[in-house]
């Protein structure tokens, strides 16, 4: 392996950064030029390719966000565009590819591998909604930022004495509510793998009144449904002034935290090695505190159960 490429693709997350910066520094100290390819699959195709040396990748390990940006590009489905972004890559000379990004980035990463590119996927969302790793890149620093907000939006809600509503991202996987929700002390936390119960939400409300609460912290995944109709409704019933707070971006962007620091950089450092071993089509992930890999079809299929525990203990605390 004498050169290879590297990208970021969907969502940003905070930690790509420190992905990018391990695994170009890793390839530069075993020999290995990096051509950093720019917003994602669209400048692969388009041809949006630097060299990157070492000082390309110093002081980003601290910033959120993607120097290398990223971008949709949903037309990267279509084989006939592939081949035209493997023509690419073979002009380049790269015959190994980083894609740093969520499952659909990976489906790319697939699709090249099938073309005898060299690609090897490494996970970064926010919504930690990726099975087969325990943790992606981002996760971490998000949930913490969510917990910034709702401690914010505590001190006000606990001076009115009102509901707090508060929603954060995840479509599919509520994660991120759960993480958040528990280490915020929320009193209700609705995740869309679970059915929840209006009478249910109302009810603690109206506890939590009796028992003279000052402040009623509801964290809703954003996949659950419309969080300003369950607030109207909160309030309708219970009589309590409720106010909403959709987290939106803010949940994007941010200093990374150390935890996902030196998960991107583990994560990075293994890329290379995987590629140097000649390996493709894998991904990587961390289980169990170690780092693994994984075919890329077989990490996608996987799926992991909600986790019951948690949020039970998270219930038993209201
Ligand atoms: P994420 O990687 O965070 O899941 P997307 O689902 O938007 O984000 O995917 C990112 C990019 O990956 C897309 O814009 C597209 O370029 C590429 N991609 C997504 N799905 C496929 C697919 N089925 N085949 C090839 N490329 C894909």
């Amino acid at each position: 392996m004498k050169k290879i490429g590297i990208l970021t693709s969907g969502g940003d997350a905070p930690g790509m950064n420190a992905a990018i910066r391990a695994v170009v520094r890793t390839a530069l100290v075993n020999n290995i030029e990096v051509m950093g390819i720019y917003k994602g699959y669209l400048g692969l195709h388009e041809g949006e390719i630097l060299p990157m040396d070492r000082s390309s990748v110093s002081d980003i390990i601290q910033k959120g966000g993607t120097i290398l940006k990223t971008a949709r590009f949903p037309e990267f489905a279509d084989p006939k565009v592939r081949e035209k972004a493997a023509q690419v890559l073979r002009v380049y000379g790269i015959e190994g590819l980083v894609v740093i990004g969520g499952d659909g980035s990976f489906l790319g990463a697939k699709g090249l591998s099938d073309l005898g590119i060299k690609t090897i996927g490494i996970p970064g969302t926010i919504d930690n909604d990726m099975a087969y790793t325990d943790r992606t890149i981002g996760f971490d620093t998000a949930q913490n930022t969510v917990i910034d907000a709702i401690n914010k939006i505590r001190d006000t809600s606990s001076s009115h004495q009102r509901v707090s509503v508060v929603e954060v991202m995840g479509r599919n996987c509520g994660d991120l509510a759960l993480y958040a929700g528990i280490a915020g002390g929320a009193t209700t936390i609705l995740v869309p793998e679970k059915k929840y119960s209006k009478d249910e939400i109302i009810k603690t409300v109206m506890d939590g009144k009796r028992h003279k609460k000052h402040h009623n912290l509801v964290v809703i995944a954003e996949g659950v449904g419309n969080s300003e109709e369950i607030a109207k409704e909160i309030e309708d019933v219970s009589g309590i002034e409720t106010r909403t707070t959709v987290l939106g971006h803010i949940q994007r962007g941010g200093m990374p935290t150390a935890y996902d620091r030196i998960l991107a950089t583990r994560m990075g450092h293994r890329a290379v090695e995987l590629l140097i071993e000649g390996k493709s089509a894998r991904v990587i992930g961390t289980v169990k505190g170690d780092i693994v890999d994984y075919d890329i079809h077989e990490a996608l299929s996987m799926t992991r159960p909600f986790n019951e525990k948690l949020y039970q203990i998270a219930m038993d605390l209201v």
